[in-house]
Order: structure tokens, then sequence, then C-alpha cells
């Protein structure tokens, strides 16, 4: 019969794979907690405009790449292509902003975007990612890149470098976007079709773009940094003096956009030169909540690329308890084995079993084959005895164990 294959740009994360992921989960997860952040958990499915309204009904994400639906009732749904909409839209829907005067955050799921899939683009990927809601002040921005940066020095992460930049509060960005669009007056014809869109009514985005040419046009463009209020200059020459106090490696890029419309003031992304990849963005972003419907509230956080990280990790040898395989020699041993498995579970330690007939030394074959370190043999001779046999498969030593001394004695043996 046909194989049904996975959809393209989706993957499979298979059982040898999963521990490193669960490695990368786990060191975002305490680092983030240090730094008293609570997880929240949302939904993958929003109402599409959340996103519309969000994100930017002109970027990328919503115009092209976002997967949408109507459901059964004919509502607009789309699968979540990113993970602040949906905590900021779950912050004001259950009025978080009334608990903490700041909220930490931090989720941990599947994005989905219609892109062309590539090395290091899925249709489906996982992200990280933090939001602190509530919080003014520069050093909340240097935080959630110091969570970054903790992070990836724990994962060992090599050559990664922060890039970046402010966008400023509307009243620097609309003196600059008037700056950009005088710029582009003689120059729009070199721009791709969207782009000659953009250069209307969104110019920013166009530094976002992947095509050459556009790229070209845009990197003489006038740098947003030198038309910042006073307000946002103090805010972004605080950042600079925290990553300095910290070493963290960064370098200003003025023309750093990123794809998404909330934000304002700082923008960031960690980029490893080496591998041409960004494995982590965000920004802050101070008017989104008011924006989606809550109050007046201002808000910066990250999204870091887990799919992107993962091939990072230069040791990727995790150890991994082995489970003790059970090998029982007739249905009486099954029957009596399964009550110790059971006892053995309650105790914490591994167990496997494949429950076929088969002589002992086909089974210690397929142990062998296996790779399993030990092994407990159990027939009627065992059975007539109160005993288990444990087997260790790499030198043969065996020994028989008392039943009812057999956990304490396996602990102290295996150390398991
Ligand atoms: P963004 O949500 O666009 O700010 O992206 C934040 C991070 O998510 C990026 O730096 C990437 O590491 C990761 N990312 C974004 N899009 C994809 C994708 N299509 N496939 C894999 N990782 C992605």
């Amino acid at each position: 019969m046909e194989i049904l294959n996975r959809l393209r740009g989706m993957k499979d994360i298979l059982p040898k794979e999963v521990d490193l992921w669960k490695k990368i989960e786990s060191v975002f997860i305490e680092t983030s907690e240090l730094f008293g952040f609570k997880e929240i958990r949302i939904p993958i499915m929003e109402n599409k405009f959340l996103f519309e309204r969000g994100i930017g009904a002109n970027t990328d994400i919503v115009m092209k790449e976002m997967y949408e639906f109507k459901d059964k009732k004919g509502r607009e749904i789309a699968l979540r292509p990113e993970g602040t909409a949906s905590v900021v839209r779950a912050y004001i829907e259950n009025k978080i902003y009334n608990v903490d005067k700041i909220s930490r955050l931090y989720y941990y799921g599947p994005m989905f975007r219609y892109d062309r899939p590539q090395k290091g683009r899925y249709r489906q990927f996982y992200q990280f990612g933090v939001e602190i809601l509530g919080g003014r002040h520069p050093y909340f921005d240097g935080e959630v890149i110091q969570i970054l940066d903790i992070s990836f020095k724990k994962l060992e992460i090599e050559n990664y470098i922060f890039l970046v930049n402010s966008l400023g509060c509307e009243i620097c960005k609309v003196k600059y976007i008037k700056e950009i669009k005088e710029y582009l007056i003689f120059k729009v014809s070199s721009l791709c079709n969207d782009c000659k869109i953009r250069a209307d009514k969104n110019p920013l985005r166009i530094f976002d773009c992947k095509n050459l040419s556009c790229q070209d046009v845009i990197k003489d463009a006038p740098s947003i940094i030198e038309f910042l209020c006073d307000n946002c200059k103090h805010h972004f020459d605080i950042l600079i003096d925290f990553l300095s106090k910290f070493n963290i490696q960064f370098k200003i890029k003025p023309t750093l956009v990123r794809g998404l419309d909330y934000y304002t003031k700082t923008v960031f992304e960690v980029f490893v030169e080496k591998e041409n990849t960004a494995i982590a963005g965000g920004g802050r972003y101070d008017n989104l909540v008011k924006e989606i419907g809550g109050p007046d509230i201002p808000a910066v956080g990250f999204a870091a690329g887990i799919d992107r990280i993962v091939p990072l990790i230069k040791n990727k040898d995790i150890e991994r308890k082995e489970a003790i395989r059970f090998i029982f020699l007739g249905e009486r041993a099954k029957m009596k084995g399964i009550e110790i498995m059971k006892k053995f579970v309650e105790e914490k330690i591994i167990v496997d079993a494949d429950y076929e007939e088969r002589s002992l030394s086909e089974h210690l074959r397929i142990a062998n084959k296996l790779g399993k370190k030990w092994c407990i043999i159990l027939g009627d001779n065992e059975i007539e005895k109160d005993i288990i046999l444990l087997k260790n498969m790499e030198n043969g030593f065996q020994i028989e164990l008392n039943v009812k001394e057999a956990i304490t004695k396996i602990k102290e043996i295996i150390k398991c």
C-alpha cells in the first residue's frame, strides 16, 4: 500500500533525537525560571485577525505564509505563525495585568509558516519564547537578551553574535519613514514588485526583503539610529551599556528591522555567521497590547528557533539510562515477571520486555543486538526458587537474586 508521507516542510523528530531537543528546551526553561519567568500555554489555533492586527497585514508572514482556513461554522482561523500575539491576547483576555504589574512569561511549541522549505526553514518549527509585559526600562530588554546569552553559553553554541538596532517610537519612526521615502523616490524601479508597494505603504519592510536587488537599493539608506528621539536614544544607549557590561557579543546593525510590524525601539537577532543563520530574534513592542485591545502596557521578548539550534550542539551524546531487558521463558514466568516489572517501575527502574516465545539463547542474541547492558532472566527454575537471574551482557557475569531483595541489590550493582 502507498505510504502517506509527511507534508512538505514538516519533520518527524525521532526518538534518538528527542533527548537533544529536551536538553535544549530544559536549558531555556531553567534559565528563564531562574529569572522569575512562568510558563504560559497558548492555543495552536487563533482567530486569523489576531495575527493581522498583531503582526501586521503587510508583513510576509501574514500576507503569504499563514496557514488559514475556515472552521465548520465559517470562522476565519489561522495556525499560529509565532507566539507573541497569542501570549498578548491571553494576557489581555485573562487580565493578567491585574495580578502582576510586571509579567514574565515563557512559552514553547510548534509554529506554522507556509514558507519555501529549505535547510533550517520548515513549515512547522519550534520556538521557545519569553515575554516581559509591563516593563518599560531598557534593563528589561537587556534581561531577555541575557537569558538567550546564558542559554547559548550553557548549550556551548559557538560564534554567535547579537545584532541589535532600535526602530524608535512613533515620533522618530514618522521622521525616519519620511526620510526613507525620499531616499527611495528615484530607486523604486529597482525594487521587486512587493517592495514597490511597500515603498509607499510600509517602507521599513524593504529592509527585510530577501530579494538581492532590494537589498542593494536599501544598503546605503540613512540609518534609523540618527533619527532617534532623546528618549529612544537614551533607551538604546543603556541597552548597549548593559550588553557591554556583561560581555555579550553584539554588533549594531542599523538595517535590522525584523519581519514583524509590532516592534518599537529595540530589535535584535542572534546570528551565527558560519552557518549564515539566525537562531533567535526579538525586541520591544510597546504598542502591541493596546493595538490588540488591551491597556497601554509596554513589552519586550524573544523567540528562539529550536530547529536551528539542534544542529549547532557539538556534544550530541546525551547520557540515557537503558532499560533492563526482562526475558521470560514460558507463560508462568511472564505472569510472575510482569508483577516484578511493575515493582521495578514503581522504584523508577526502567524496564522492557518483548513477551515473545523464544529460546534463551535467541532472547540473549536479540538483547545483545539491541545493545542491552543488563537482562533479567526468569523461567520455571527461577520461579521454583523465588529468584531472578541478573545477567551483565558485556562480560557475561550473572548472579541469582532473591526476588524480595532484587530491587535493592540491583540498585547497588547497576547504580540505576
Ligand atoms: P521570528 O518569529 O521570525 O522572529 O523568528 C525567530 C526565530 O525563529 C528565528 O531566528 C529562527 O531561528 C526561527 N524561525 C523562524 N522561522 C522559521 C522557520 N520557518 N523554520 C525554522 N525556524 C524558524
